[in-house]
């Protein structure tokens, strides 16, 4: 596989029914065509019929299955740019989720250059935050701290808004955000659409429709995973011997990138710690990072020049990344619905992906819970008899090089590629996926060239200035 194929989970779709059924303006519909998004996605053919016929929605999909332009496609239909006021706000568990939605937004907003978003989340300063406000925006994407926040302060009216979003809403109450978002929802005008996406259905979720939608229409997705492009297997495992375990599979299947789930926090940093003492370039996402630290680990996984990244389901749900080689269940979900969601995430696209899973004795009754309920067959295998061909270490095929400078400081990802590929004369092939941040721009460039990259961008230009480089390396 080449390692630098840009990272788009982009469901594969092109024999879905097409937006042209929809009452969308032929502006929309020419961006959607340029975006090439050629035809629905099956979550957005279920909820668009209704969500643009103005009814709640509450709808239940997994994860990359193309929810957010379920609904920004329903919003971005009622929204008049000549009336400068929030007319729209989608609530977010989390930060990265967040900006992922505003760029999805901002790309199907194209059509009219003059629609505002604009993201209010915590883990950064207000004062920008509310000049961006004062400015005028048509539709705010954020956090449910932040937003009440602004309430609070009396930055963000919402007296104009038309359409409320509740995005993975099981997350944000898995977050504790029940009441945040009763007090916000509460702020809205009660004449108004309210649409909720969730991957699971907890109690709260009937309690939240109760109690803020109206009416609302159910579409319910469940998860047909297309036999053959998951291939999964189970291994039984003593509990002492389970975290070795993840290297020998590691070392078997050698896959470019691994999710590994765990059920408890502490099971990932004990899994962390035996990966890197093996040697693996492994990360983990938990709740104690700093937001850069979190940013930091996504983008390092996302672009390849992470092997494994540990996490439990709470820190790894919703997220956007895709092409996995593989997904490990280092201990078995009692709940199959997880199962089913963990292993969604490998075989996604047009790759075949490996979904394995390590088992106690006392795990036993999950996994016949799991076939169960996925009508699956168990495909057991010998852990001792897997035979280890190449022992050389795993290692990613990229490196990230973080570039002090950002978003601030007017950097885009054009400069930071042709300050690679110009003067400092490297090939396209050689440069991963960039990504900038307020603060950092992070390229993924081919491993062998990392340290000449970091020696010609320091001594060379980006955007007309020096800049400090160096390498992410755990
Ligand atoms: P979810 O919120 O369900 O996890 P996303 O909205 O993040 O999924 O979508 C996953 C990916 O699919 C995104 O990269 C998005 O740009 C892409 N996508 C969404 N709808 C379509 C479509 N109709 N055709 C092609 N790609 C799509
Ligand atoms: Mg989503």
């Amino acid at each position: 596989m080449n390692p630098n194929t840009p990272l788009s989970s982009a469901p594969a779709n092109t024999s879905g029914p097409s937006f042209k059924q929809l009452p969308l303006s032929p502006a929309l519909l020419a961006t959607l065509q340029q975006l090439e998004y050629h035809a629905m996605t099956p979550i957005q053919a279920a909820s668009l019929p209704i969500t643009l016929a103005g009814h709640d929605l509450i709808a239940q999909a997994k994860t990359g299955s193309g929810k957010t332009a379920a609904f920004a496609l329903a919003l971005l239909s009622k929204i008049n740019p000549r009336f400068f006021a929030v007319q729209a706000m989608v609530l977010c568990p989390t930060r990265e989720l967040a900006d992922q939605v505003t760029q999805e937004i901002r790309r199907l907003a194209r059509f009219a250059d003059n629609i505002k978003i604009i993201s209010l989340c915590g883990g950064t300063t207000m004062k920008p935050q509310m000049n961006s406000l004062e400015h005028g925006a048509h539709i705010v994407v954020g956090t449910p701290g932040r937003i009440l926040d602004h309430l609070q302060r009396e930055t963000l009216k919402l007296d104009a808004l038309n359409t409320l979003v509740l995005d993975e809403a099981d997350r944000m109450l898995d977050m504790g955000f029940y009441d945040d978002i009763a007090y916000i929802a509460k702020q809205c005008p009660l004449e108004r659409q309210t649409l909720m996406f969730s991957a699971t259905y907890p109690e709260g979720i009937s309690r939240l429709a109760k109690h803020f939608l109206h009416n609302p229409h159910e579409v319910k997705l469940l998860e047909k995973h297309e036999s053959g492009k998951i291939r999964q297997r189970f291994y039984e495992v003593h509990n002492e011997d389970r975290l070795q375990a993840v290297g020998l599979l590691l070392k078997h299947y050698r896959p470019v990138s691994t999710l590994a789930f765990c059920n408890t926090k502490q099971q990932c940093r004990d899994l962390l710690e035996v990966l890197r003492a093996q040697g693996f370039h492994a990360l983990t996402l938990n709740g104690d990072l700093e937001q850069r630290e979190r940013d930091q680990v996504l983008i390092q996984f996302a672009n390849r020049s992470c092997s494994v990244l540990v996490a439990t389901d709470v820190a790894a749900r919703g997220l956007d990344i895709a092409q996995l080689e593989a997904v490990i269940n280092v201990d078995v979900t009692p709940d199959p619905e997880i199962h089913t969601h963990r292993i969604g995430r490998t075989g996604r696209a047009e790759e075949a992906g490996w979904a394995l899973s390590l088992c106690s004795a006392s795990e036993m009754r999950r996994v016949d819970n799991i076939t169960k309920e996925t009508g699956i067959t168990a495909e057991w295998q010998e852990l001792a008899t897997l035979p280890i061909e190449d022992n050389s270490p795993l290692v990613p095929p990229m490196v990230t090089l973080q570039i002090l400078g950002g978003r601030k400081e007017k950097i885009r990802p054009g400069d930071v590629l042709g300050a690679l590929t110009g003067e400092a004369g490297f090939t396209r092939e050689q440069v991963g996926k960039i990504t900038v941040t307020d603060q950092s721009t992070y390229v993924a460039v081919t491993r062998n060239i990392a340290r000449e990259a970091i020696r010609k961008l320091s001594a060379g230009k980006v955007k007309g200035k020096t800049v400090k480089v160096r390498a992410l390396e755990d």
